[in-house]
């Protein structure tokens, strides 16, 4: 989809990128200066693998002030975003063999570093009927004595879906069930929730010193090229975590480092705004395709994504071109709309496509009504 994306481009076409991962914002300025600044004070060297003591100091107090959560700064390490943080935890945890649950839909990275650290995935599927939730009944079912881990997001990519705190207790009463079973939280989206308060699941006494809390920088506050993401770790896991950064890459970029403490440490006044900004054009697709015909819209309540299904055009063509599943739909939308997104299939539901709204209104808008216009001709 990218080489057909970059290739009309490349045509003069007007490609509308709804397919983007990160936020359209530019990093606040405060914490810019703060890299800058870093720079200038020597923070040029190697830096601890597992992060500099200050930001770890300063990343247990923010689980405490906004999670309240109890992760001291041994149990924190500070990594080359937080993709490496899972990589850390996967490598970590996982033997030959050993099963991982991922509810689907997935963030496509998830099945990818379970299988480089030797595991296997168990799929847990759920639909936009149930606005991409799974019950504790699917998850007990899904549990096997292979079971080493439960991985997910909340809010989630790419469905948007945010777990209320009661939907995270009664899976933790399954948990509850199997203290074998690590549960890995990616809560990278954490800020950017139209519902309010964030919920970890890591607050429920029963998985004490088995949560793996995973998050960063990268969206809250526009920094995906600064490259810093961190967890809150049962000892070991962070102890093992540093044994394997150390040989992979060595402690996350200094500067960043330096400019990610001032972030932390900082008001979320910037953060908010953007937060803002998502909410209001998450109103704004919801109204521009309540009605578009065959297309049943999620109601997002955090990140900045929607899932809608779109399986009622499988079988209706326009000319050569057919959909048959969520691929050939957004390449058709790509030919045709010259419009961006991605397809379900690689976050684990082949009926759905994943649409970003990190874009201005105004693109939005127009996407919307050349993707209208584009299905008009599907028969
Ligand atoms: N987890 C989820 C759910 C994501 O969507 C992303 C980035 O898209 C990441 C983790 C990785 O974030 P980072 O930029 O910190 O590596």
């Amino acid at each position: 989809m990218a080489k057909i994306n970059r290739q009309l481009r490349a045509e003069g076409k007007d490609v509308i990128d709804l397919s983007i991962g990160e936020p359209d914002f530019e990093t606040p300025e405060f914490i810019c200066e703060a890299g800058k600044k870093a720079i200038d004070d020597g923070y040029t060297k190697y830096p601890p693998v597992s992060g500099f003591a200050d930001l770890r100091e300063a990343i247990s107090k923010k689980f405490l002030r906004e999670n309240n959560l109890h992760f001291n700064a041994s149990q924190i390490v500070v990594s080359n975003g937080a993709k490496q943080s899972l990589n850390n935890i996967f490598l970590s945890i996982l033997d030959e063999g050993d099963e991982v649950i991922l509810p689907a839909p997935y963030w496509v990275s998830y099945p990818a570093m379970v299988t480089l650290a030797g595991g296997s995935i168990v799929t847990i599927a759920s639909s936009v009927e149930s606005n991409f939730k799974i019950t504790p009944a699917q998850l007990e079912a899904a549990i096997t004595p292979k079971t080493k881990a439960f991985c997910f997001s909340s809010p989630c990519n790419p469905s948007g879906t945010v777990y209320s705190r009661d939907e995270l207790k009664s899976l933790t009463e399954i948990f509850a069930g199997h203290p074998r079973i690590v549960v890995i939280s990616d809560e990278i989206y954490e800020h950017i929730n139209f519902r309010g308060r964030h919920e970890s699941i890591a607050q429920f006494e029963e998985l004490n010193n088995r949560v793996a809390v995973v998050n960063g920088c990268s969206k809250a506050f526009a920094m995906t090229g600064w490259r810093i993401g961190y967890a809150g770790l049962p000892l070991e896991i962070a102890q093992a975590s540093d044994k394997i950064q150390g040989q992979f890459t060595s402690g996350a970029n200094s500067m960043a480092q330096r400019a990610a403490l001032v972030s932390l440490n900082g008001d979320l006044t910037e953060t908010f705004k953007m937060v803002a900004a998502y909410k209001r054009r998450r109103e704004l697709i919801t109204d521009l395709m309540k009605n578009t015909p065959g297309i049943k819209l999620n109601h997002p309540e955090g990140a900045f994504y929607f899932f809608p299904d779109i399986h009622f055009y499988f079988g209706k063509k326009n000319g050569d071109s057919v959909i048959t599943n969520s691929t050939d739909f957004c390449t058709y939308l790509l030919y045709h709309a010259y419009v961006s997104t991605l397809s379900g299939k690689a976050f684990g539901n082949d009926d759905c496509i994943r649409i970003s709204y990190a874009t201005s209104e105004e693109k939005i808008r127009e996407a919307i009504r050349r993707i209208e216009e584009a299905l008009q001709h599907l028969k």
